[in-house]
């Protein structure tokens, strides 16, 4: 699981997180929203140790991730992360992109690595892509790709940061329905997101932040249907 207690975040004299305290359990999907600026996105780079933390600790299965002793390359592995952009190395084929990690940080045989690959391209959607390079995929299937070579490690946590926010509208949702099928799965995920109804139906909790406190946290039906805070309502009437 992951456990966030008390954390405080600055970039020089501006303070991004407030005093974060959150804890993802097991299989659990935790959907963050709020508007832009309220430190979600750093949230995300604390906890797979991106960004030092000021105060506070980020545990990842009881191994502090801020803590001098211990290995950031080995706890990464159990954390895929997937931004906003594209990030596809675009000299490398499709399958080449996903197996890149398993090779090169896992040290695989090319073999095992391409089997898994295969196996999770397949699971997004992808598996007549192989051979492809990523700049003849639309945005849905680089997204998509990107999901793929996440899972490809085998983590046991994966983190979202609007992965959707790029995307033409028409593509938005077979890659919502690829997050939604890896929840189904039993993965334990943070997802920061816009999409109001994803959160709504996929997710397990809902965390609103806003100004780098995490104002309001709670089940779906609370957030959508009976928030207790004034800005949660503002903010839920803004991007409706
Ligand atoms: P969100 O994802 O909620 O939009 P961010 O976590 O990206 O918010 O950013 C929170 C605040 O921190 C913003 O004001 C942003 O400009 C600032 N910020 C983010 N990253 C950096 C950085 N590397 N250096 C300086 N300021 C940053
Ligand atoms: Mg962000």
């Amino acid at each position: 699981m992951i456990e966030i207690e008390n954390v405080h975040k600055s970039f020089g004299a501006l303070e991004v997180l407030k005093g974060i305290n959150l804890t993802v359990d097991k299989g659990e999907v935790v959907s963050v929203i709020g508007g832009s600026g309220s430190g979600k996105s750093t949230l995300l780079t604390c906890i797979n140790g991106l960004e030092p933390i000021d105060s506070g600790r980020i545990l990842v299965d009881g191994t502090e991730v801020h803590a001098k002793t211990t290995d950031l390359n080995l706890l990464r592995r159990k954390i895929g992360i997937v931004f906003q952009q594209f990030n596809a190395f675009p000299h490398l084929t499709v399958l080449e992109n996903v197996t890149l990690a398993p090779r090169k940080v896992k040290g695989m045989s090319r073999r095992d690595a391409e089997e898994i690959a295969v196996q999770q391209l397949s699971h997004v959607g992808l598996a007549d892509k192989l051979k492809v390079y990523p700049n003849r995929l639309s945005g849905g299937q680089q997204q998509r790709m990107a999901i793929a070579r996440a899972l490809a490690m085998s983590p046991d946590y994966m983190l979202f940061d609007e992965v959707t926010s790029a995307l033409d509208p028409q593509l938005v949702g077979e890659v919502l329905d690829t997050l939604k099928m890896l929840a189904d799965d039993g993965m334990t995920m943070i997802c920061v997101t816009h999409e109001m109804r994803f959160a709504r139906d996929v997710s397990n909790r809902v965390a609103f932040f806003h100004k780098g406190v995490m104002a309001e946290i709670g089940p779906p039906e609370q957030i959508f249907g009976d928030a207790q805070h004034e800005e949660t309502r503002n903010f839920l009437s803004s991007v409706r």
